[in-house]
């Protein structure tokens, strides 16, 4: 008797092992924690409620600057796929892949092969951002096979999206008369590369970087030599840069939204990727095409 007893522990324990494993958690649902917002957007477009989905970065803070605490990495451990945007934006989630994957988490670098130079911003190209939620579509086939057909039939409706989206950057932006823009920071020189513009960026790839006096001169003197309508500003960095080069040269600020995160606002309004990339469109026309 006491030695089936013993028998009939053992055996539970093996088997709340077995069901404890990753898929059975959450109903059922793939756990999928995601790094930043345009990466949440594209996959709740191909997954919908078909998977717990958790955006790490929350709405209102800028990518580059958010450091992650010690309670997401014990969570991370536990989820089932771990999407993050790569090419130096989150160098935390860079850290920690290898270890997590080690723990059987489907890892997504969707930045990989496709960034460069440490330039993290793909997202801002359309083209690039397809093929960012190309990567997040076969982790999620991959993590979820009874799914796959539900995924293929959004993620097939999200390609034709970007499709769209980048033939009405190419043929609005064709008609640029002029092609420089002034940012806030270097987020837009993949964008910048897909349809024939520059950039000229008051500080680096990323806002925190301080530019110095000679740089804001220089952009100062740019702005005046080029006939530069407007000075593009961030909504989740501070304006003071370019408000600063505004007050300097008498032009206007604009918003060119680099899509690091929504804020409240945008989100209470229910913008998306493609909303705000309509609206970078817009400001881009009133710059360049006139
Ligand atoms: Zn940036």
């Amino acid at each position: 008797m006491k030695k089936n007893v013993i028998f009939l522990l053992v055996l539970v324990m093996l088997l709340g092992g077995c069901t404890a494993a990753r898929p059975m958690e959450n109903d059922g649902k793939l756990s999928v924690y995601i790094t930043t917002y345009p990466l949440y957007d594209f996959t709740e477009k191909i997954a919908g409620d078909r998977i717990d989905a958790v955006q790490i970065i929350p709405t209102g803070v800028e990518a580059h600057e958010y450091e992650p605490s010690p309670q997401l990495m014990a969570k991370l451990e536990k989820c089932d796929v771990f999407i993050f945007n790569g090419g130096g934006l989150e160098a935390w989630a860079e850290k920690v892949e290898p270890s997590l994957a080690g723990k059987g988490v489907v890892t997504v670098n969707t930045g990989k092969g496709i960034a460069k130079d440490n330039d993290p911003h793909i997202w801002l190209s359309p083209k690039r951002a397809k093929q960012q939620a190309d990567k997040i579509y076969k982790a999620l086939v991959k993590a979820d096979p009874k799914n796959a057909e539900y995924y293929s039939k959004n993620y097939a409706g999200l390609q034709d999206r970007f499709d769209g989206l980048d033939r009405e950057y190419a043929d609005t932006l064709s008609q640029a008369k002029y092609k420089d823009i002034v940012t806030t920071h270097a987020a837009f020189s993949y964008l910048c590369e897909d349809y024939g513009l520059r950039q000229v960026p008051i500080s680096g790839v990323s806002p925190d970087s301080e530019p110095s006096p000679k740089r804001m001169t220089e952009i100062v003197d740019f702005i005046r030599k080029n006939g530069i309508r407007y000075v593009f500003f961030e909504p989740l960095t501070s304006p003071k840069l370019a408000d600063s080069i505004a007050e300097e040269t008498g032009i206007e600020k604009m918003t060119l939204d680099p899509l690091e995160g929504l804020t409240e606002q945008q989100k209470a309004k229910g913008e998306d990727y493609f909303s705000i990339m309509e609206e970078n469109l817009d400001s881009l026309k009133k710059e360049l095409v006139r």
